[in-house]
């Protein structure tokens, strides 16, 4: 494969993969391990599995940030063990396993990898059996880590993962450094912005996005305050304030990112909460 474990902190590593440009990662504790998301597809989870396996010998635990596919279908390769996702994220995963599925298949289409997508057919859908609505602590013997979560954005479900000794977070696809975050048919742009407040008040050194390099505190706030921008633009669409055009002209994203959001503007307002 195309990637390597980089440790970011004491026992805190981080492995890229160029497909996607994801970014998952890896805590270890005295008793355990926490595995961060489980990757694509069986193919994928078990390359990671397997990579674990290299740096520590101790049990994992693994955890899935939200509901995307691309977070979530690895999950068969670490079985059995205790997997932690957030309430709603187990329940996309019951009721829209297939939806996702279809989603990282158009990807697939779009892109051309046919080996991709034939491993993420056949993916099995594990439903996590270990969720939260709030907050967990996870005793790794010696250490402990929290996952949380903070607010609607990304998706209904994202969790962030505070190692707080090393001032490290996991922020799954509520970051995303090396391209736009992605604003989907199931994201909360309003909600956006003040969920990454919430991050930001976990006072981190390091976040590590779901796609992309780890980045530092300012540049996950310059992007809450491109989000709120066009959470803005939403609103302003939604009500009939601007046109799509010219949202799309003040838009901080390219055309493809922005555009999807506002498409959805209609959904999302009025009355999107803005607090978890
Ligand atoms: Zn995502």
């Amino acid at each position: 494969m195309d990637s390597a474990w980089r440790e970011i902190g004491a026992g805190v590593l981080v492995r890229r993969y160029a497909a996607l440009d994801q970014t998952l990662g890896l805590v270890i504790g005295g008793e355990r391990c926490l595995v961060v998301d489980t990757g694509r597809d069986e193919v994928h989870g078990a390359e990671l599995a397997a990579a674990v396996s290299t740096v520590t010998p101790l049990p994992w635990t693994a955890m899935i940030t939200h509901s995307h596919w691309d977070h979530f279908f690895g999950t068969a390769s670490f079985l059995p063990c205790a997997v932690w996702a957030h309430e709603r994220c187990r329940d996309v995963i019951a009721d829209h396993a297939e939806e996702m599925r279809d989603r990282g298949l158009r990807y697939y289409e779009h892109s051309g990898d046919a080996t991709s997508a034939a491993a993420l057919r056949t993916a099995r859908a594990v439903l996590p059996p270990n969720v939260f609505t709030d907050r967990v602590v996870i005793d790794l013997g010696g250490r402990s880590v929290t996952l949380t979560h903070l607010g609607r954005g990304h998706t209904d479900n994202d969790v962030v993962v505070e190692v707080a000794k090393e001032a490290v977070v996991f922020a799954g696809d509520l970051v995303e450094q090396g391209a736009p975050p992605v604003i989907g048919t199931d994201a909360f742009p309003a909600a956006w912005p003040g969920t990454l407040d919430r991050l930001l008040g976990m006072d981190p050194e390091v976040v590590v996005p779901g796609h992309g390099e780890p980045v530092d505190a300012a540049f996950v706030r310059t992007q809450r305050d491109e989000l709120e921008v066009v959470a803005d633009l939403v609103r302003a669409v939604a009500v009939g304030e601007l046109s799509e055009a010219e949202a799309v002209r003040r838009s901080p994203y390219p055309d493809d990112a922005t555009l999807p959001a506002l498409r959805q503007a209609q959904a999302i307002q009025p009355g999107q909460p803005t607090t978890p």
